[in-house]
């Protein structure tokens, strides 16, 4: 008989729970962006009215919604300049990452940016800085000239351990640095819950959009102790990797639904 575990900490976060509460109180909107990559989720979002969009032209009526990530000033001013209602889920634990930058600014930092340039939350922050240097991984902080003072912070979703071990390597080559570890708590806890249940499982599935930069550091991280498959939804199992496994672990991403990981569950559970 299989013993499924589903993480202590995984699913919705709150950020995204709050942004997706407040676009309900509005019959249409267009979303600027992708709200959460979650295919799932989108369209259901769609089916009621709404709609993710890519570029405003000005001529739309309904309300343009900034998601739970942000979004740059420049874009905040083209909404500003085409007269759209703006509403704003950006997350408050986004909001603080912006205040910890400006306040390392002002002790006379350059910001470095740890986390993926292409990524909306990133945008947004170094849209507020100066003159930010963004990286991603070792190889791009091996590459760069390092400014004599820094205020190193990170993408909300970044991982812990990744982001340690970069900001060790700026510490001990730059003459002053400032860390401020802006990885956000519900963050913390998924990928410290997911690596807890990964040490004491046969297999984990981690469940999220394959494009979600939080799903794949937590597939990232079960990977390390155990067999792990990042999967979007129930159709992407396979029978063929719970044969003789009994111990079974799930986590998931912080925009994927409730019903996706119960689907998942009672498909796993219907498995010979
Ligand atoms: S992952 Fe963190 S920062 Fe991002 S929306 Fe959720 S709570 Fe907010």
């Amino acid at each position: 008989m299989k013993n499924i575990i589903v993480a202590e900490d995984q699913g919705f976060c709150w950020g995204v729970r709050r942004a997706l509460e407040i676009i309900d109180k509005y019959e249409t909107v267009n979303i600027f962006g992708d709200l959460i990559h979650n295919k799932q989720v989108v369209q259901k979002l769609e089916e009621k009215g709404k709609k993710i969009v890519h570029h405003v032209t000005g001529k739309e009526k309904k309300p343009i919604v900034v998601t739970a990530h942000g979004t740059t000033v420049e874009n905040l001013e083209l909404f500003r300049q085409f007269k759209l209602d703006i509403v704003d889920t950006t997350c408050p634990l986004v909001s603080k990452i912006y205040h910890v930058g400006e306040s390392l600014e002002e002790k006379g930092c350059r910001i470095m940016i740890i986390g993926d340039k292409n990524h909306v939350e990133v945008k947004g922050i170094a849209s507020r800085m100066k003159n930010p240097i963004i990286i991603e991984n070792e190889t791009e902080l091996k590459n760069i000239e390092l400014p004599k003072k820094i205020g190193i912070i990170c993408q909300s979703t970044y991982s812990q351990e990744k982001f340690n071990i970069l900001a060790g390597f700026v510490s001990e080559r730059a003459e002053e640095v400032i860390v401020r570890n802006t990885t956000c708590s519900p963050t913390k806890k998924r990928q410290e819950s997911a690596a807890k249940l990964a040490q004491n499982v046969e297999i984990m599935i981690v469940v999220g959009g394959f494009h979600s930069s939080n799903t794949k550091k937590l597939a990232e991280i079960t990977s390390k102790y155990v067999e792990s498959y990042h999967i979007e939804t129930a159709e992407d199992l396979n029978e063929e990797w719970f044969k003789g496994k009994n111990e079974i672990g799930i986590t998931s991403g912080a925009s994927t639904a409730d019903w996706i990981v119960e689907e998942i569950c009672r498909k796993i559970g219907n498995f010979p």
